[in-house]
């Protein structure tokens, strides 16, 4: 088959910039700078309309329906010039059944139109005094040139100073810009879901001779979206297929840790094993996220993968975002390894340090544990075969990457509590095999989860004084630190002298402000039993391990994010005792705010929670934007488009599956698709066709 593919260099009148099209100077290039977000012609391409005005609508002027856009058949009857140069020029009309009146502050344009000419007015109908008004007709062309008026008009996104007609002169030229392009989709896809072609769906939407089918919107995002996904595949077939090794493991490093732990594992535990056994045995290299709510069981996953990679004579090492946390996993090890391990975080300092990186080097120590100082400058491995991640969701995707980049590839298993929604997984975790831990330990006492709204805040506080005095631990979790005057929010400082004086000191605080020895201290102060009741800031969300705290008070829950309230009340019940979760919530709470906390009252399933706050709230915020490092959305929305991004995300997989090296027909027509949406930049080894 002769190959059809243009070069990459056909699409270079679409990457120049828009002051090569006529008409648009500086000027008016830095007001489309500004609404398109790009300076590139295709940039203006991508700039679609938000909305269409609807000009098939011709009413006679006696039935015109008023505040509506329509098109009038009128003749010109007469002109009224104004008396004073204030007033508009006005131009009355008649089609038969009544007058309208034009009314124009550009006199000009209403001199053009002679007494006695047929003409088609286009624009908004509105009522002034007796009589049908247009002001400022959109269109104005002679009733013998019907053609001339468009039927459906674009509405572009504009600025101050930038008028349809600029956007719309522009946007002629650049899409008379597009060169033949080869169709970059699946054949059968096209024929299923009868898309338009790329530059079709461009102009159906740009200069629509009628109202633009959903289908060219869909094919647009679907392009968009199908680049991404080609180049998230692309990442994670590159970086699977890394050269790894085998770990193929003994199991008895294994069987002695579950002796020691004395329990069975979980149905999701042995399972999620059984995934990463498989991998690590693979002579590719590992990619897997563990997800599971706090207390599923993810640390001792992490510990028995670790111990294969050290029954395979390879090193392992573990890192936690803080050093509490660090601290919390080492002693969970210690207590089931039967190798020793070693402890590595900001605060070993000194000759501790020294010989701990020396141990590591030379491969005397092969479980390390800390913080990020695990990855940073002077420690060398001796051969790393494991990296595991706990809480790595605050970091991108090449952090995540580089951390296996220590040893010659080391597999690397992330580990979250914050269950992932399906669309960021496919969108910001591509690169990533996923496995889930759905149940947590047998054993394990349910929370409930009450609603209270802050006016009866004396009946929680009494309440509390009933639990303080069984000699249960309470958790207080307030919003800010202190009082904001924007939002009546109470600050955990405020609520801790209230809840002392009632309390005395029993009530301990901890917050994100404080010393860090202070936080520390009031911490361990409260996993003592010291204090019993600690008010605290979102401090508490990560990883303080108090299995005696049984009680979780969310003051204000409204403000917090479902998944967050969920990680929150994920502190209590880890211990035997019944756990109660307590949000207290504003008085005058929106229908919205009430529904969210009803579906964290009613469910305990983290990814529910975490799936349905991210349709609350939203993706906008998280995914697009270009925060990510990576190119926004710009035709696409991956929440409203979760379907097509599926689609995508399969359709990728098989094309690179079938063509690893794009190098086939279709396989060239996709990259200049990655190259429209900047998407080959992470594809870094598709070499310019
Ligand atoms: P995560 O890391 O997911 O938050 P952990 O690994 O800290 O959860 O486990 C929470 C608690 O459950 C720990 O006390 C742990 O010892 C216990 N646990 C883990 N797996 C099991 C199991 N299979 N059976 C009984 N208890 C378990
Ligand atoms: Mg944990």
């Amino acid at each position: 088959m002769p190959d059809a593919t243009p070069p990459l260099s056909a699409i270079a009148p679409l990457l120049a910039p828009v002051t090569s099209l006529r008409g648009v100077g500086p000027q008016v290039a830095a007001l489309l700078v500004r609404v398109t977000g790009g300076t590139r012609v295709l940039d203006l391409l991508f700039h679609l309309p938000e909305s269409f005005v609807d000009r098939r609508a011709r009413p006679t002027i006696r039935g015109a329906v008023r505040g509506q856009v329509g098109t009038l058949c009128v003749e010109v009857v007469r002109h009224e010039a104004p008396t004073n140069p204030r007033q508009p020029w006005r131009v009355v009309v008649t089609d038969g059944t009544g007058f309208a009146e034009l009314v124009f502050f550009k006199p000009q344009r209403a001199q053009a139109l002679a007494v006695g000419a047929r003409l088609l007015v286009s624009g908004k109908l509105e009522q002034f005094a007796d009589r049908l008004t247009i002001a400022h007709p959109d269109h104005i062309v002679p009733a013998d040139q019907p053609e001339r008026l468009p039927a459906v008009d674009p509405v572009w996104p504009l600025t101050a100073g930038l008028f349809p007609s600029q956007v719309r002169a522009a946007m002629v030229q650049a899409l008379a810009l597009i060169p033949p392009l080869p169709e970059w989709h699946d054949a059968a896809l096209m024929r299923r879901e009868k898309w338009p072609s790329f530059p079709d769906a461009l102009r159906a939407l740009h200069m629509p001779a009628e109202f633009p089918s959903p289908k060219a919107r869909a094919r647009l995002a679907y392009d968009e979206l199908l680049a991404h996904q080609v180049a998230m595949v692309w990442v994670r077939n590159r970086e699977r297929t890394r050269p790894g090794r085998p770990l193929p493991g003994t199991g008895v490093l294994r069987a002695e840790a579950l002796r020691r732990f004395g329990h069975a594992l979980t149905a999701s535990q042995s399972e999620a094993l059984g995934e990463i056994d498989a991998d690590m045995a693979a002579p590719s290299r590992m990619l897997r996220l563990l997800q599971g709510d706090v207390g599923s069981g993810k640390t001792l996953v992490a510990v028995l993968a670790m111990l294969r990679a050290v029954e395979s004579g390879a090193q392992a090492a573990l890192m936690a975002p803080t050093e509490i946390l660090a601290r919390q996993h080492f002693r969970t090890l210690e207590a089931v390894s039967p190798v020793p391990a070693v402890l590595l975080t900001g605060s070993v300092k000194g000759v501790a340090r020294r010989n701990a990186r020396l141990a590591i080097a030379a491969g005397r120590v092969s479980i390390v544990v800390g913080t990020h100082a695990l990855f940073q400058e002077g420690v060398e491995y001796r051969d790393l075969g494991l990296a595991v991640i706990d809480e790595q969701h605050r970091f991108g995707v090449d952090q995540r990457l580089s951390m296996g980049g220590k040893g010659a590839a080391a597999d690397v298993l992330v580990m979250t509590a914050t269950p992932i929604p399906r669309t960021l997984l496919l969108t910001q975790w591509g690169e990533m095999m996923v496995s889930r831990l759905r149940e947590k330990p047998a054993g394990r006492v349910a929370i409930k989860t009450t609603l209270h709204s802050i006016s009866l805040l004396e009946e929680v506080v009494e309440a509390m004084a009933r639990a303080l005095d069984r000699g249960e631990r309470i958790f207080w979790v307030c919003p800010l630190v202190s009082e904001s005057e924007l939002l009546d929010v109470t600050a955990a400082e405020e609520r801790y002298s209230a809840l002392r004086q009632r309390f005395g000191n029993r009530v301990g605080l901890a917050h994100g402000r404080q010393d860090s020895a202070l936080r520390e201290g009031a911490l361990a102060a409260f996993a003592r039993g010291e204090t019993q009741l600690l008010v605290a800031t979102t401090v508490v969300e990560v990883g303080v391990d108090v299995p005696e705290a049984s009680v979780m008070v969310v003051d204000h829950a409204e403000r917090f994010g479902l998944a967050q309230l969920h990680q929150l009340r994920g502190r209590v019940g880890r211990g035997e005792a019944a756990s109660f979760c307590l949000l207290l919530h504003d008085d005058g709470l929106g229908e919205t705010a009430r529904r969210r906390l009803l579906l964290l009252r009613d469910t305990d399933d983290g990814f529910v929670i975490a799936d349905e706050d991210f349709r609350i709230r939203g993706g906008g915020d998280l995914l697009g934007k270009r925060q990510s490092g990576q190119p926004g959305w710009r035709l696409a929305d991956p929440v409203e488009h979760e379907g097509l991004l599926q689609m995508a995300n399969r359709d990728a997989a098989l094309l690179l599956e079938k063509d690893p090296g794009l190098v086939g027909a279709r396989g060239q027509a996709v990259r200049v698709l990655m190259k429209l949406f900047e998407r080959g930049e992470a594809v870094r080894t598709l070499r310019a066709g």
